[in-house]
């Protein structure tokens, strides 16, 4: 009988990725987890709807055995089960993050006997959280690397307030390897995109101006939602000659200027080109995760890890095994050179 596992929600960071990494990792290592103080570092804490959707979403991809958890519960026992259905809908019922439900499920999706097809219905480009874009061209070429076999289809864009976006992944059993991610290189194309949701177009070209200005030649688009909304969202991107990738995004809000919103994203994405890295902060907390189910991995990141990247490393080792150090630049995962 495997041991269970009992986590501090509490600790580091404090916050969902605590809950998302347990979740997955006792799906793939078949340990009991017990959970206390559930996001007990944020404002409302406990678990909210899109957290909740998370924890069943997990429960349905292995027919796990869960305790009685609702709105507000900051304590939860999750038992993994050994029925994997084929197909999942998750309707997160608000405008919860879709792109945190897929940050769950799809590592343990992968070790599924069979392919697996999840219809998730939520938030697609939420503040604080990887919008859609992030997750399908910067996060999944590196999983694709390691072997990984997924796709993401974006049916329908959903963002602040009302959410009802719909994301769809699709994977095939697959066995993740060790792979290193150091190389950064030149960069080879950059892209910008501007949302305007019940919000004039001008604030979408006013944006796309910005990054004509400071990026040399993006490709530009302007997506108008005229039934959603009202919101706002810009998102610059650069492909590195190595394969790697950064997308920086930020949001508007009343009274902050269009110009302003840019700027924010754009000098996030100057940051990351002048450290001359492969790996941006928020795929360096990312990327732990997989590649400790990897056994091994290393990549090279920003100076400092970020307190959600090591709140992840602490979770994961209390999961598995392994060392994970970072040393000067690079992380480096169970040694592997
Ligand atoms: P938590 O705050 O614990 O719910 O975790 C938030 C997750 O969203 C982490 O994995 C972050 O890396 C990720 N995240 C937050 N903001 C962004 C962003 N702008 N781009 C990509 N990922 C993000």
């Amino acid at each position: 009988m495997r041991l269970p596992v009992d986590i501090d929600g509490s600790r580091g960071e404090g916050g969902g990725q605590i809950l998302r990494t347990s979740l997955a990792l006792a799906i793939l290592t078949g340990r009991k987890l017990r959970m206390k103080r559930i996001r007990a570092g944020r404002k409302r804490p406990g678990l909210q709807r899109q957290h909740l959707a998370c924890v069943r979403a997990a429960a349905e991809l292995c027919g796990a055995t869960v305790s009685e958890v609702d709105v507000g519960s900051q304590d939860l026992v999750f038992a993994p089960g050994t029925e994997w259905p084929q197909e999942l809908r998750i309707d997160i019922g608000t405008a919860g993050s879709t792109t945190l439900v897929i940050q769950t499920i799809l590592l343990p999706a992968l070790r599924a006997p069979h392919p697996v097809r999840a219809v998730i219905t939520g938030g697609t480009h939420n503040p604080l959280c990887p919008p859609f874009d992030f997750l399908d061209r910067v996060f999944l070429p590196h999983l694709r690397a390691m072997g990984a076999d997924v796709t993401l289809t974006l049916e329908k864009i959903g963002v602040m307030p009302d959410g009802g976006g719909r994301v769809v992944m699709e994977t095939k059993p697959s066995t993740l390897k060790p792979t290193a991610i150091v190389e950064a290189g030149r960069v080879i194309a950059r892209r910008a995109t501007a949302i305007v949701a019940s919000l004039p177009r001008h604030i979408a070209e006013r944006e796309l101006a910005c990054a004509q200005e400071r990026l040399d030649q993006p490709r530009c688009e302007v997506i108008e939602l005229p039934e959603a909304g009202p919101h706002n969202l810009f998102m610059c991107e650069v492909e590195l000659e190595s394969g790697a990738r950064e997308l920086c995004t930020s949001h508007g809000r009343k009274g902050y200027p269009a110009e302003d919103v840019a700027d924010d994203a754009l000098d996030e994405l100057e940051d990351y080109l002048e450290a001359g890295v492969p790996v941006g902060e928020y795929l360096a907390d990312q990327l732990l995760l997989p590649m400790a189910v990897a056994g091994g991995g290393r990549f090279r990141t920003l100076p400092g890890l970020s307190l959600h990247a090591t709140t992840n490393i602490e979770t994961i080792q209390a999961f598995l095994d392994l060392p994970i150090r970072f040393d000067g630049d690079t992380v480096v995962i169970n040694d592997w050179a």
